[in-house]
Parts: structure tokens; C-alpha cells; sequence
């Protein structure tokens, strides 16, 4: 990021009259906050995970909490549970990766450990296993279908993005929020809400990026890391996706694959932003892109725009997510896995009533 630190300056002298306190909405219990402070007190290392392939929210609420935790002189070590472990391109501008270690690094038996923006005790991929032998698992989340799978749930389902939870912990350690830890929780906050466009966009959204923007945070660059950029391929590679898009009864959906990437050597994160664009599309309801990743597996998106449960049709074949929002990985063909989606798909419309 080019520093300019005159504009940073400038929007942090505007912020004296932002309220530092993130306001509260009650979901978490006030007793198991305490818990969290208690454990956190205790505990000399923490060791911090997010769900596998992380995006801006997993990504950026762990890293914020690591810096708060590190402030407060405790050992932090931070990872998720990949095979193949690499940092999203798209995230390497976030502050705080001297956190990150491999799975095969983690501590097999942490004392305490904390859980970022993993829905499923599956999610946390290759550190499931030092997660089932930890003492203490705080499960920070905000997935509705989130049934806490720790010692200890701070989970709120209303929250647009895990980061507000990460921000009210921050708040209650007695944490600073400074620009590295603001520039975090921003990913976080963006990255779910769509840019401040999804339903999910309260006024306590706005209220917490204003708290971030007083950091003195350079939104414009972080938008553009997010959002607008991207090697040659992926244009060449959208390109095909859209070749290829399908509209049929209220779905629109396109795929793609190990092949159309390597030809122009995309790495699979990079196709995270092509959902967006097919999502767009009028006449449809419900928009599917299956990705194939590096092991040939297909890593489906899904998204609604609001009449269909798309959580419930993942759920039924092995994913989950949110109501608008949600994915899981399918081992079929590109056939046999849309086959089954739309079967699953129309279960819940009929569910639902017929709607859509
Ligand atoms: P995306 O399409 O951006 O990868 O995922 C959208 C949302 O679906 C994520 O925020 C996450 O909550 C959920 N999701 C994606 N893949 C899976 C999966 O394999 N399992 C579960 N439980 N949720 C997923
Ligand atoms: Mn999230």
C-alpha cells in the first residue's frame, strides 16, 4: 500500500467524535464473555484458527485478535487447515501473517485455542485434530447454523461478518484498535457485507466502519486488493465461465475447471469474484459456480436472492453457509453434481411453499 500518511491523519483527526465502543446487540451472553476474558487471562500461548481457504473475514478477524492477544504479551501462533497452505493473493496485504504457521506447526494439544468463522468442526480441514485434543475451543462465528463445537460458544448469528464479534472480544480485552487491526477487521466487514450492500448491512455495520475508517485506514486500497485486480488469466478464464453459463428454470450457473486455470497458471483463489458477476443475472434466483481446486475436487458457491435457502440445499449435500450465501465440495462430474443440486434445490422451494 502506498502510505500517505497526511490523508491517514487527516481522516483520524476527523474521528473525535466516533464513539470507540462497539455497540453490544445481547446475543452473546454476558457470562460467556467473561469466560472468554477468563481463559484468555489464563492462557500463556493462544493458538488461533480460521476455516480452510479462508477469505477476508476468516483471514482478518483471526489475524486482529492475534494482534490484540500479542499486545497483551501472549504467545500467539495462527494458521488454518489447508493441504496445501498458502495465504490467498488477495489477502497477502493484510497486516499481522508473521502469525501464520503451517498446520504441521500448530500445537497438536493447545492449551486454549479460538476458532474464527468456521461453521462446522469441518472446516478448521487439517487442524481438526489438534482442535478435538485442545483444553479450552472458543468458537468465534456468526453462522446461523453454527451449533458451537468448542468449551466455549461466542457466536452470534445476526452478525453480518465474524469480525464484529472479533471487534467486541478486542474491545473487552482492552485492546486498541489500530490501524493494523482496523485495516483486518475491514477486510472482514467488507467481505461479508458485500461492501456495504448485502441485507446484512445494519446501521452497527456502518457504526464499526466508522470506528475502522478513524484508524485512518486506506479503504480505497483495501477495495482494490479485494476487488480490482487481478492477473491477465483471470479474464481469459471468466471469459470460458461465461462461454459456458447456463439459465435454466431460475438458475443460472457455469464451472470451472483445473484446465481452463492452468492454461494461464490462475491459482483456484483467484476465482472467488466470479460468482459475483454470474449472480447478477435477472432471471434467475439462484446462481451456482462449481470451481474445480488444485485436487480435482469441485468447490461449489452458491447464492440467492432471498426466496431460496441456499444453506439448506448445501446442507443436504455435506455443505452449509448462510441463507443468501453458502458452498460445499463435491467428489461427481460437473453433471452428476448439478444434478443433484437442483434436486436438493427443488426440495426446499417446495419447502418453502413454491416461492420462486
Ligand atoms: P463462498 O461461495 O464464498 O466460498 O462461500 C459462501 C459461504 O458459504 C461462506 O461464507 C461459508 O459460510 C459457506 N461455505 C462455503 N463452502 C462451505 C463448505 O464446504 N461447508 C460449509 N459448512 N460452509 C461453506
Ligand atoms: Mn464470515
Amino acid at each position: 500500500m502506498t502510505p500517505d500518511v497526511r490523508d491517514g491523519a487527516r481522516r483520524a483527526g476527523r474521528s473525535s467524535h466516533v464513539d470507540r465502543r462497539p455497540a453490544d446487540c445481547g446475543a452473546v451472553p454476558e457470562a460467556a464473555w467473561d469466560r472468554a476474558l477468563r481463559l484468555i487471562g489464563q492462557a500463556d500461548e493462544v493458538a488461533l484458527a480460521c476455516h480452510v481457504t479462508p477469505d477476508g473475514d476468516a483471514l482478518g478477524s483471526m489475524l486482529a485478535v492475534g494482534f490484540v492477544l500479542r499486545s497483551m504479551g501472549k504467545r500467539v501462533v495462527a494458521s488454518f487447515g489447508d493441504r496445501h497452505f498458502a495465504v490467498p493473493r488477495l489477502l497477502r496485504f493484510l497486516p499481522g501473517q508473521e502469525m501464520l504457521v503451517p498446520p504441521a506447526d500448530f500445537p497438536a494439544a493447545p492449551e486454549l485455542m479460538i476458532t474464527f468463522d468456521a461453521s462446522t468442526f469441518e472446516r478448521l480441514g487439517l487442524l481438526r485434530d489438534n482442535t478435538a485434543r485442545a483444553r479450552e475451543v472458543i468458537v468465534l462465528d456468526h453462522h446461523p447454523s453454527n451449533e458451537g463445537f468448542g468449551t466455549l460458544s461466542l457466536i452470534d448469528a445476526k452478525a453480518a461478518a465474524t469480525a464484529m464479534l472479533a471487534e467486541q472480544l478486542l474491545y473487552r480485552l482492552g485492546g486498541r484498535l489500530d490501524r493494523d487491526i482496523a485495516t483486518c477487521l475491514y477486510a472482514g466487514l467488507v467481505t461479508d457485507t458485500g461492501s456495504f450492500r448485502y441485507s446484512s448491512t445494519t446501521p452497527a455495520v456502518h457504526q464499526m466502519a466508522a470506528r475502522l475508517v478513524a484508524t485512518g485506514l486506506h479503504t480505497d486500497e483495501i477495495a482494490r486488493e479485494l476487488w480490482d485486480r487481478s492477473p491477465f488469466g483471470y479474464l481469459k478464464v471468466l471469459a470460458s465461465a461465461l462461454e459456458r453459463v447456463m439459465l435454466e428454470d431460475g438458475l443460472v450457473w457455469t464451472y470451472v475447471t483445473r484446465i481452463d486455470r492452468a492454461a494461464y497458471g490462475l491459482p483456484y483463489a483467484e476465482l472467488e469474484g466470479i460468482i459475483d458477476i454470474v449472480r447478477r443475472t435477472d432471471e434467475a434466483e439462484v446462481a451456482v459456480v462449481l470451481k474445480e481446486d488444485d485436487q480435482g475436487d469441485w468447490q461449489v458457491s452458491t447464492r440467492s436472492k432471498g426466496t431460496v435457502d441456499v444453506a439448506a440445499v448445501c446442507a443436504a449435500l455435506g455443505g452449509g453457509g448462510h441463507h443468501n450465501a453458502a458452498g460445499y465440495t463435491s467428489h461427481d462430474t460437473v453433471e452428476e453434481a448439478m444434478a443433484a443440486f437442483t434436486r436438493e434445490l427443488r426440495k426446499v422451494r417446495r419447502r418453502s411453499g413454491g416461492a420462486s
